[in-house]
């Protein structure tokens, strides 16, 4: 078992912008999903209205417990209890979980509901019970790591055997389940290794790693098998982006529990790839319909981005930051995190109205018009459970260090060997130029204080207590400070975030040109169609774009010689505007042309093989 390198410390509360977003979760949208009964519903009166309703509580608890975490907001600690009651009460005998009737699930038909229809419109049973039951164990898991109750772990057990009984050795084969060669049904994996971790039975390791053989005995499935072979993201499950990600979620737990070095291979192979080819300037992952994977959240190669074509299910920047997240917690590396922090302040937020209940379920890059709704969906559900995540990551401990990771505004109380005093950091990141941290109440100790500045951010001065301090940039991306604290202790950070521009190349030898301030993307804000414009590309950045206002959130950028002007991609897109993010790019030398048509096809060579 390899214990994680970083290990999270308890916030007492977020400000600034992380602090505003992740409120409008906790005191809108949570309430709006506890209080529809449809998290519930499909569980007590079944069958449920939708194939996929039961993933919702699991993922509301997962959320919901990360907000009581910060909050310890009684009301929320209540309505999560009060929802774990109802849904173990429907458990059947034999551990079925699920939301479907008795002809219809999993148990009944082990493999059918081999339905093709992601959208579900259709879909009158089957396909999602196993799905179901993987959010379940996950929420439910995690749950009760705040809240231990035996009678949680049973029902837990319950569903794995049940699961086992079906899909272990000798039963029916659990790619045959679900969608796209069964990539749905083993996102199981993770939870199954949550499992675990908990209990320590080695039938669900063995699980697992029998769901790992089905995987790689379908052809058309075969994750770690192509990844292991340098082969593309797009093929396995279809491309399928949300399910594919998820799929890694589990490697990463079968990596530390069986230190088996091929399923760290995996993911790692797996990130680098989509994060070469298939994210966004704002940290989005991107996906398109084409006819090689069928679906528009499948991944698509490079050679078919169109800005207007493309799209980013809000799930897929939920289990990329998840992605990023945990291999942050077992490296400690800062490059993790800058990803998933660049995700949740462009595209996730992009996804989100300041209206606290409303949600996008797509994005595209360049849309004439967002498309909020306060419906359920899979998107609104998953959405949440980042930015708590992101929120559970803000300080840590590793290696004896204090370790805080991005300077954005929080508060915390220290363990003892931090000297049991708090911490308090102030900023206006992603905005702002300087961070304060304040350590009170502390009792003197000599320890590591290390932190991590956002992506696209320089350094420009550290002081302790006035004076310039000794600071060095350890192997993990993060500065480092060593020396005895003490009470009162300050320490003054100033920064400046780069302006910089981004080259993507796409369709028929087409380009475009994005733009970032740090680690935020722009965007113009559009209301219908936008007029065409080609961006020159061999001039540099500061040539292109003038700042016409910067005052803490307010910020602008103009391009020269037109009265387009850019704002940060998460504000751009409200009830009466689309974005423009990807501008084409015109007066390309014929070399700079041929040398991005020479890459877009290498590429493409590199993901066919
Ligand atoms: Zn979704």
């Amino acid at each position: 078992m390899i214990e994680n390198s970083w290990q999270p410390l308890p916030i007492q509360r977020e400000s600034g912008l992380l602090g505003e977003r992740v409120s409008l979760w906790r005191n809108h949208r949570l309430w709006h999903m506890a209080e529809s009964g449809y998290l519930i519903d499909g569980f007590e009166k079944r069958p449920g209205v939708h194939p996929w309703q039961g993933e919702h509580l699991g993922k509301w608890l997962h959320a919901a417990v990360l907000a009581w975490r910060v909050t310890g907001d009684e009301k929320i600690k209540q309505e999560m209890a009060s929802n774990v009651e109802r849904l173990l009460a429907t458990q059947l005998p034999d551990g079925y979980l699920g939301t479907y009737d008795s002809e219809s699930t999993f148990v009944a038909m082990p493999e059918r509901g081999a339905v093709q229809d992601d959208v579900g419109k259709t879909l009158k049973r089957g396909g999602w019970d196993i799905w179901t039951h993987r959010y379940n164990l996950y929420g439910l898991l995690t749950y009760e790591q705040y809240f231990p109750d035996e009678r949680i772990v049973d029902a837990c057990r319950k569903m794995a055997d049940l699961l086992i009984r079906v899909y272990g050795e000798g039963g029916s084969d659990i790619t045959h389940y679900g969608t796209r060669e069964g990539i749905s049904s083993t996102t199981l994996l993770e939870s199954i290794m949550m499992l675990y971790e908990r209990t320590g039975e080695n039938a669900y390791l063995e699980f697992a790693e029998y769901m790992v053989e089905a995987i790689e005995n379908n052809p058309g499935h075969e994750l770690m098998g192509t990844m292991l072979d340098g082969g593309s993201v797009v093929k396995p499950g279809d491309g399928k982006g949300y399910q594919l990600m998820a799929n890694l979620l589990g490697f990463i737990r079968l990596f530390r529990c069986t230190e088996d070095q091929r399923y760290h291979e995996a993911v790692i192979k797996g990130w680098e790839q989509i994060l070469d080819k298939h994210i966004l300037v704002t940290g989005g992952p991107w996906t398109r319909k084409m006819e090689y994977n069928g679906n528009v959240e499948c991944f698509a190669y490079t050679a078919d981005f169109d800005p207007k074509k493309i799209y980013v299910e809000g799930c897929c920047d939920a289990t990329w930051m998840q992605l990023n997240i945990h291999l942050f917690e077992l490296t400690g590396d800062a490059r993790y995190m800058d990803e998933a922090e660049k995700t949740l302040l462009n595209s996730l937020y992009g996804h989100q109205h300041d209206d606290g209940i409303k949600w996008c379920y797509y994005t595209t890059p360049n849309q004439s018009a967002m498309e909020f709704t306060p419906r359920l969906h899979c998107c609104a559900s998953s959405m949440p459970r980042g930015m708590e995540m992101l929120s559970a990551h803000l300080i840590g401990e590793i290696d004896g260090a204090m370790s805080i990771n991005g300077l954005f505004p929080f508060t915390a109380e220290l363990p003892d060997q931090f000297g049991e005093g708090s911490v308090a950091v102030e900023s206006d990141l992603p905005f702002g130029s300087s961070t304060t941290i304040t350590l009170q109440g502390l009792a003197a100790k000599s320890f590591r204080l290390e932190f991590r500045v956002p992506s696209s951010i320089d350094l420009e001065t550290v002081k302790v207590n006035g004076d310039d301090a000794a600071v060095n940039k350890n192997d993990r991306g993060f500065y480092e400070i060593n020396r005895s604290w003490e009470e009162g202790d300050v320490i003054d950070i100033t920064y400046a975030g780069r302006l910089e521009s981004h080259i993507q190349a796409g369709e028929e030898g087409k380009a475009w040109m994005a733009f970032s301030l740090g680690p935020l993307a722009l965007a113009e804000q559009v209301k219908g169609d936008t007029q065409p414009l080609s961006i020159d590309c061999s001039i540099p950045v500061e040539s292109i774009l003038r700042s016409v206002e910067s005052d803490g959130q307010n910020i602008r950028y103009r391009i020269e010689g037109t009265d387009i002007e850019l704002v940060p991609y998460y504000q751009a897109g409200t009830d009466a505007t689309g974005t423009r993010t990807y501008f084409r790019v015109g007066n390309m030398s014929k070399e700079d042309a041929d040398a991005i048509a020479e890459a877009v096809a290498e590429r493409d060579r590199l993901s066919v093989e």
